[in-house]
């Protein structure tokens, strides 16, 4: 569906009145239809100064408020992972992430388009004009109990400005049974949380909730008598016990910078929201090595990985050897419709794969072909599938030696770890997840070219 201009306000008229309570200026009450009809500013009129401060106008006019309103409304009652903002030729499309899947609800044409990204950057505090740069902002709705900070990062494109908005939530869950961990990891990753120093990283894609497994963590810390400093992208809701310190990422108060002077604070815990910068990264694992558990979020697609990623960052391997305690990898998949879900025969491709890692289970695997219930989709919700590794006395060796990532993933299995495709394996036996998401699993194992015992 295509949304222009000149029909934007009976196009919200037929949209049921719904408005998001936010803390920003984002409750609009009605639709100022006047405003809406004259407002036709070209892409062009932005060149000048006159321009610039229209399409400030526009941005706040009530009926862009209330459009994004909706646009965020929608992403929240449908539990998306995230909204997109993608300006293409013929406007902007908007495109909910649902259950792993990008679905178009909308295209604005070009002049709703200007307005409502110039909205949604100024409720993130950035300048609605500012369009040349990758940039990252924060703010947070509220929808009756529930609070949600939203997480902005816009890119420039061909065709203008690519937002992802993406949620996260705040006072949801933070119990790691919960969140997709079994048991014993739970407790494992438990008795990490009672080491007086070390080191946790938990790495996976930017979608795979990583700071709900952090959050999960600090909960373990929470209410010891310690003293827990968080270091997060500034905007983000205070948790409680925590003493929050607000970053600005790519500034001069970014994570590395504010672990400097947090340590001048003697704190006993840190959380640092992203270690995806080596300089980061490092002084984290130093930090860990002047007595404090740090637990920390970064990049790699497996455990071995982010050891590696670590190495070759130019972490000292006798910073990293002692100071390791663990590592997750974890990623959020699909999880099947359990209304539509069938057994399926394996398919050629799976045996292949299974026999490969060295696995004797064969099925029983199944699909969901969709139906009403997962409009028609197969999908229901997501779920977490991880790796856990611990870190002793084999894999410190390893890392002092500077060993391969072959060796370092064999010594990773013997002390225990049981790889990602293996829980997948799990959960794909009990129906959780598709066969197709344990053969994108077995892939992604195999390519790393070791069996999985
Ligand atoms: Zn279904």
């Amino acid at each position: 569906m295509l949304v222009v201009a000149s029909q934007l306000a009976r196009f919200l008229d037929d949209l049921p009145d719904d408005p998001v309570e936010e803390e920003r200026e984002l409750t609009s009450t009605h639709v100022d239809l006047d405003a809406l009809a004259y407002s036709v500013i070209g892409e062009s009129s932005a060149e000048s100064p006159e321009g610039l401060d229209a399409v400030r106008e526009a941005a706040e006019q009530p009926a862009v408020a209330r459009l994004v309103s909706k646009i965020l409304l929608d992403g929240l009652r449908e539990g998306a992972d995230g909204i997109h903002l993608q300006p293409r030729a013929d406007g902007l499309l908007f495109a909910l992430r649902l259950h792993g899947e990008l679905r178009t609800r909308w295209v604005f044409d070009k002049r709703v388009a200007l307005r409502v990204t110039a909205h949604v950057r100024m409720l993130a505090q950035l300048d609605p004009l500012c369009r040349d740069q990758a940039e990252e902002g924060l703010f947070v709705v509220r929808l009756g109990a529930r609070r949600c900070a939203v997480r902005l990062s816009s890119l420039p494109n061909a065709f203008g400005e690519s937002l992802v908005l993406s949620f996260r939530e705040r006072g949801g869950s933070i119990d790691l049974e919960a969140l997709g961990f079994l048991e014993p990891d739970a407790k494992a990753i438990g008795r990490l949380m009672m080491h007086p120093f070390g080191y946790v990283f938990v790495v996976g894609p930017a979608d795979s909730a990583r700071d709900g497994t952090l959050a999960g963590m600090l909960d373990r810390v929470r209410d010891r008598g310690l003293h827990v400093v968080a270091i997060e992208a500034r905007g983000l809701p205070p948790s409680a016990g925590v003493n929050q310190i607000p970053v600005e990422p790519g500034t001069d108060m970014d994570y590395a910078d504010a672990l400097g002077h947090v340590l001048q604070h003697d704190p006993d815990v840190i959380l640092v929201g992203n270690s995806s910068r080596p300089a980061t990264a490092i002084l984290g694992l130093q930090a860990a090595l002047m007595g404090k558990l740090v637990l920390t979020a970064g990049v790699g697609s497996t455990a071995v990985e982010a050891i590696a990623w670590l190495m070759d960052a130019g972490t000292p391997t006798y910073v990293l050897a002692p100071a390791l305690l663990g590592v997750v990898a974890q990623r959020r998949v699909p999880a099947i419709c359990d209304s539509c879900r069938r057994q399926i025969p394996t398919s050629r491709l799976l045996e292949q794969q299974l026999e490969a890692a060295g696995v004797q289970i064969r099925g029983p695997f199944f699909e969901a072909k969709g139906c009403k219930t997962c409009g028609e989709s197969g999908r229901k919700g997501q779920v977490m599938l991880y790796e856990l590794l611990l870190s002793d006395a084999r894999l410190r060796g390893a890392i002092h030696r500077g060993a391969s990532r072959e060796e370092l993933q064999r010594v990773a299995i013997a002390g225990g770890m049981k790889p990602r495709c293996q829980h997948a394996l799990h959960l794909a036996q009990q129906g959780v997840v598709s066969a197709s998401t344990l053969e994108q699993e077995l892939a992604l194992w195999l390519a790393v070219g070791v069996p999985t015992s």
